[in-house]
């Protein structure tokens, strides 16, 4: 099952290639247009002035980009960047150790922030709007709270349920990008640059044909590159063309509209073992034994997007398209409700 992981957590040999290939300007940064116009000029403006940049949230599916593009911002700016994570903090003082060692400027990234606690929430709120926080000195009747002064920085939080944020939390945001899954064409240059950097041999035909499977996402894209390359080099002298490129996909079970077995395995179990739908999120996640926040964030975004499944306020239902994906007949639902038993 390892091997088929194609959209899980990081491994470290992706980790090394991830470093070299990762985009350090703005310009380097492909697609998201719309995204990167607004975030060019607010970093214009606050150099300008000679602020500090408002503070800015990224949503969106993992692996589109969001901890690169904080990268960025904090590059052209020209400032540091130190990088946490909401689970990572776990006590409002963890914060404020964090929040008194910044540097004026420097970029605060917290990713996953939509899982940072109440308490330590509290903390951000006027670290957020006034650069300051209330510390709690002492216990009981003795008990002073003592204020202290931030240097000004800009937080940049990061998440994939933009919906699980508080609204006090999210308000205090400046600046508020969401991102979307990337064109086609978009993956294709992010796999030739990609490609370039690491000096693999790639046709744009080749490109073309991983960037369609690459469920919108450039982690899955590079991902599937250095896949292809190894097939490529063992198979078929080196040079990734569309031919190998279909092979080697093949090889991996990553179909044409870029569903992995996981995908696949999930619209099965709605549609076999749930008559099609509806079915509540963690039974479906335990059918397919993954985690259902694995099953929230990372696979169900794409197969919405791909029109697969759809969410109704009764859980998950499969729609007709997938079942002619899985050459299943439409409907087609037993007495019991079950299908196909
Ligand atoms: P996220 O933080 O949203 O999970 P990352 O920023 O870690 O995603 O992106 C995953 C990888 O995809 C990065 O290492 C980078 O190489 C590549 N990548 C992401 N967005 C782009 C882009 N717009 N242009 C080029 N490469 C990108």
């Amino acid at each position: 099952m390892a091997e088929e992981r194609l959209i899980s957590a990081n491994v470290l040999e992706e980790d090394m290639a991830e470093t070299t290939i990762r985009p350090l300007q703005l310009d380097d940064y492909i697609g998201q247009d719309r995204v990167k116009e607004n975030i060019k000029i607010f970093i214009s403006a606050a150099l300008e002035r000679g602020e500090s940049l408002d503070h800015v949230l990224l949503s969106g599916p993992p692996g589109l980009g969001k901890t690169t593009l904080a990268a960025i911002i904090a590059n052209e700016l020209g400032n540091p960047i130190r990088k946490t994570s909401g689970p990572a903090i776990e006590r409002p003082g963890d914060l404020a150790a964090i929040l008194t060692n910044l540097e004026p400027g420097e970029i605060l990234f917290i990713d996953e922030i939509h899982r940072l606690n109440r308490a330590v929430e509290e903390i951000m709120y006027p670290a957020m709007e006034d650069f300051v926080i209330d510390i709690i000195i002492g216990k009981g009747p003795a008990a002073r709270t003592l204020r202290l002064d931030l240097p000004p920085f800009t937080l940049i939080g990061a998440t994939t349920r933009p919906g699980l944020l508080s609204s006090p939390l999210r308000d205090r945001f400046g600046i508020i990008s969401r991102l979307d899954f990337y064109s086609p064409e978009d993956l294709a240059a992010i796999i030739t640059r990609a490609a370039t950097i690491l000096g693999i041999a790639i046709e744009p035909e080749g490109a073309y044909e991983i960037a369609v499977r690459s469920r919108g996402t450039p982690r899955v894209a590079n991902r599937l590159l250095r896949r292809v390359r190894d097939y490529a080099l063992v198979k078929a002298g080196g040079t990734i063309t569309r031919a190998t490129a279909k092979k080697a996909l093949q090889m991996l079970e990553i179909d044409e509209w870029g569903l992995d077995t996981v995908d696949r395995m999930i619209l099965e179990a709605i549609i076999v073992k749930f008559a099609g739908g509806p079915v509540g999120l963690e039974t479906l996640a335990a059918a397919v034994s993954e985690e259902h926040d694995t099953v929230s964030d990372v696979y169900e975004p794409y197969l919405l997007k791909m029109g697969l499944i759809q969410k109704t306020p009764r859980g998950r239902i499969a729609t007709e398209r997938a079942f002619q994906h899985l050459g299943l007949p439409y409907g087609a639902k037993t007495e019991e409700g079950g299908l196909f038993e």
